[in-house]
C-alpha cells in the first residue's frame, strides 16, 4: 500500500489516540462514566439493555413531549452508521478494533456496539445495526425522520485515504443505499474529504444522489477549512443549498489523524466566506481551542468561541449549530444552561441525537442534569424506563424536558426550522 508514503507531515500522534469511536467525545463518556464503577455495577448498570417495544404505561410522558410539534416535520440531523462490511456495506472498522492486545479498543468497539444493540454473537454487525435503529425509528409518529451520516476515510495532504488513519469507514454509497431502503424515515448525509483528487466529481454524484448534507470531522479525517481546496467545494454546496455539518470541538473520540487544531469553530469562518451553510456539530461543546483572534491569549473553552462566531452579525443567515452530544455528562452545566436560555439562538439549532451514543448508558447523567437545574427530578425515573426501550426516543423526551427557568428548546428546533433559508441570505 503505497498511501502512507504520501502522508506529508505528523507521523503520527501515538497508536493509543488512534481508536475511538465515533463521535462526540465517546471515550470521555465511556471511561468517566466507567471509572470508580465496580466491575459488578458494570455489568448491571452500564449494559444496554435493549428492551423492544414501549409498555403503555409510559405512553402519556411521552406523548406530552409531543405537544406542539409537528411530528412530520420532526428531524434528527446527526445519526450515525456503522458496520464491518460483513453483508456488503463497504464499511470498514480498523483491525486494531479487534485485536484483544488493544483491550481498550476492543471495549470501545463493543461498547459502541452494546449501544446500538448489535449482539457479540450477530450472524451480521451490517444488518443488526441497521435493523436496530429501524425499530427505534418505529417508536416516533410517522413522518419523523433521521439523517443517517457517511464517513469519509481520514487522507494525506495529497488526498490519498490513509487506512491507519481511518478508526471508521462508512461510504457514500451505503448511505444512500439505507436512506433510499426507507424514504419514510431516513435522508443520507455524504462524507468526502475535500482533498481528494475526485473530490467534486464526488460531491456532484452525492448531490444527484440525494445527500441533504456533507459531513466533515476535520481533526481525525485530515481537513484544514483554510486549505484552497475547500474553496470549490464550499461554493459548489452552496449553489446547491446545501449544509456542510462540520463537528467542531475537541475530538477524544475520533482523532484519527489527530490534528486538534482543526476543530477550532474560529476556522469555521473560512468556509462561511465561501458563501456555504455550516452547521457546527455539538455547539462546539466540548474541550478547549486556542483563540487565534488573539494569539497572546490562554486557550479558551471551543464553546466560548463558538458563541462568539454566532454573535458575529456577517454569518447570522448561514451559521447554524445541532445539539447533538450537548447534554451527555461529559459537558459542562455552564454549556447545557446557556444552550438553553440563549434564546437568541434558537432558531439557528438543530435537533441531533448522535446515535448510537443516546445507547451508550455511562455517557448520560440525568441526576447531573438535575443537579444543573435544567432537569426536574421527577422526570429521571421515566426518562430512564424509557431509555431502556428506546434511546432514540429517551433522547428527544430528554430535551423536551429541559428547562432554564423558563427557557426550553422550542417546537421549531425539533422541526428542522433552522434550515428553511432566511430572508437575508447568502450571496452564493
Ligand atoms: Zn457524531
Amino acid at each position: 500500500m503505497t498511501e502512507h508514503n504520501t502522508v506529508t507531515h505528523r507521523p503520527g500522534r501515538s497508536r493509543r489516540h488512534l481508536l475511538q469511536g465515533c463521535c462526540g467525545a465517546l471515550a470521555v463518556g465511556l471511561f468517566t462514566g466507567l471509572v470508580g464503577t465496580r466491575p459488578a455495577q458494570a455489568a448491571g448498570n452500564l449494559r444496554n439493555p435493549c428492551l423492544g417495544a414501549l409498555p403503555a404505561a409510559g405512553q402519556a410522558f411521552i406523548d406530552e413531549a409531543f405537544d406542539g410539534i409537528d411530528a412530520t416535520r420532526l428531524v434528527d440531523t446527526h445519526a450515525h452508521l456503522l458496520g464491518n462490511g460483513d453483508a456488503g456495506s463497504g464499511c470498514t472498522i480498523h483491525p486494531s478494533m479487534h485485536q484483544w492486545w488493544r483491550p481498550t479498543e476492543v471495549l470501545r468497539r463493543r461498547a459502541i456496539m452494546d449501544a446500538a444493540c448489535v449482539p457479540v454473537d450477530a450472524p451480521s454487525v451490517d444488518r443488526a445495526y441497521i435493523d436496530r435503529l429501524r425499530a427505534l425509528a418505529e417508536g416516533f409518529p410517522a413522518g419523523a425522520r433521521w439523517w443517517l451520516f457517511a464517513f469519509d476515510q481520514a487522507c494525506s495532504d495529497t488526498g490519498q485515504p490513509v487506512p491507519d488513519w481511518t478508526t471508521f469507514h462508512v461510504p457514500d454509497a451505503y448511505a444512500q443505499q439505507v436512506a433510499t431502503a426507507l424514504p419514510s424515515r431516513f435522508a443520507w448525509v455524504a462524507s468526502i474529504h475535500p482533498y481528494r483528487p475526485d473530490a467534486l466529481a464526488r460531491l456532484d454524484a452525492a448531490l444527484a444522489g440525494g445527500a441533504v448534507a456533507v459531513k466533515w470531522l476535520p481533526s481525525a479525517m485530515n481537513i484544514d477549512p483554510r486549505d484552497a481546496r475547500c474553496r470549490p467545494f464550499c461554493e459548489r454546496l452552496a449553489r446547491a443549498g446545501v449544509p456542510l455539518i462540520v463537528h467542531c470541538g475537541e475530538e477524544k473520540a475520533a482523532p484519527g489523524a489527530g490534528r486538534d487544531e482543526l476543530v477550532n469553530p474560529l476556522l469555521v469562518r473560512h468556509l462561511l466566506a465561501h458563501g456555504t451553510r455550516v452547521v457546527v456539530a455539538h455547539c462546539a461543546s466540548l474541550g478547549q481551542a486556542d483563540d487565534t483572534d488573539q494569539p497572546s491569549a490562554p486557550a479558551r473553552p471551543a464553546f466560548d468561541l463558538f458563541a462568539r462566531l454566532m454573535g458575529e452579525r456577517e454569518w447570522e443567515g448561514r451559521l447554524l449549530a445541532d445539539i447533538s452530544a450537548v447534554f451527555q455528562r461529559n459537558r459542562k452545566p455552564a454549556v447545557w444552561q446557556a444552550v438553553l436560555q440563549r434564546q437568541e439562538w434558537h432558531h439557528r439549532l438543530l435537533h441531533g441525537s448522535d446515535y448510537p451514543l443516546p445507547g451508550l448508558m455511562p455517557l448520560f447523567s440525568l441526576p447531573a442534569l438535575q443537579n444543573a437545574g435544567v432537569l426536574a427530578e421527577a422526570d429521571i425515573a421515566p426518562l430512564q424506563r424509557l431509555r431502556a426501550h428506546n434511546p432514540l426516543l429517551f433522547d428527544f423526551v430528554l430535551k423536551r424536558r429541559l428547562r432554564m427557568g423558563q427557557a426550553r428548546l422550542p417546537a421549531a428546533l425539533f422541526e428542522g426550522r433552522a434550515l428553511t433559508p432566511a430572508k437575508t441570505t447568502t450571496t452564493a
